[in-house]
């Protein structure tokens, strides 16, 4: 079987058609408190030439592929000598390559220069998925995400003043009962300057228990009402919405502006519909 993954393995709900390369294990930052993810992988990249092997032979078998999700996590952190190539690698054995996706951290795509970020577009690198998860910094601190949300807004913006598109993450829930309308306010204020063309919600789910000392772990309402919150300050001027992931209590998708209006009051209607869990997390996957 070409290609061979190590588990575990993940990708965005988007990618479900992609061909998938791992050209690192793991995540190189993997401190989250939130995410379990690639908790017990060692960070390392693939060797190159292994994987550059795989990437010829995976070219025989499945010429015709199109679409390309580069694993595991930031896949950005490997650097513009060592991703350039890689790139170079698939558009040479995949003569009918649309699009390359991947994971990034804010400070990663920091490390590359306005002309590096071209270049990887031009080889056809296309989405960079980005786990804002807040834009409340004293949260992401207590989370144990070591990035930046100054700079977090930044790389999105010269990402995508390169030409390629941002899908950016934010995990409503995530600061609790205590800190709920403010993560909601502050992050729909971040996602306003970052203006990113792709906004996904999921769900903060407590697998590795609580983010941070104190934590009270909202009712399924109150992650709705949070994204009412949330939703009702955005202002977004060219976004495609997604809450689909198995995380979320409700399956939504909506295009930003046109459909904030009807999302808002989809919302408001779900609220007061008694369907929800008032004092319970109402239905959680066991894990993600
Ligand atoms: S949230 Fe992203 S950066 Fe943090 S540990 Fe998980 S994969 Fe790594």
């Amino acid at each position: 079987m070409i290609p061979r993954y190590v588990e575990p393995l993940f990708r965005p709900p988007a990618e479900a058609g992609s061909l998938i390369f791992q050209v690192a294990y793991g995540c190189p930052h993997n401190r989250c408190r939130f995410c379990g993810m690639y908790k017990g992988v060692p960070y390392r990249p693939r060797p190159e030439a292994e994987l550059f092997a795989e990437i010829a032979a995976a070219g025989e078998r499945y010429p015709g592929t199109r679409r390309i999700f580069l694993a595991d996590g930031d896949v950005m952190a490997l650097g513009f000598d060592r991703l350039k190539p890689i790139l170079e690698a698939l558009n040479a054995a995949f003569p009918h390559l649309a699009r390359v996706n991947s994971y990034a951290n804010g400070s990663s795509i920091a490390q590359y220069d306005d002309s590096e970020l071209a270049a990887l577009k031009s080889l056809r690198l296309q989405t960079l998925y980005l786990g804002l998860e807040t834009g409340m910094q004293t949260l992401l601190d207590r989370v144990g995400k070591t990035e930046q949300i100054t700079q977090m807004v930044e790389s999105v913006r010269r990402t995508q003043t390169a030409g390629m598109r941002a899908s950016v993450m934010v995990l409503l829930g995530l600061g609790g009962r205590e800190f709920s309308h403010e993560h909601a306010v502050r992050t729909a204020e971040t996602l306003n300057r970052m203006q990113p063309r792709l906004l996904s919600a999921l769900r903060f789910v407590p697998v590795l228990g609580e983010p941070f000392e104190g934590f009270r772990l909202l009712s399924e309402a109150g992650v709705v009402a949070e994204l009412l919150v949330l939703v009702e300050s955005l202002e977004l001027e060219h976004t495609v919405f997604r809450a689909n992931h198995t995380s979320n209590p409700l399956p939504l998708e909506a295009r930003f502006p046109a459909d904030k209006a009807w999302l808002t009051a989809e919302l408001r209607h779900v609220l007061t519909s008694g369907m929800l869990d008032e004092t319970g997390p109402g239905f959680l996957p066991a894990e993600l």
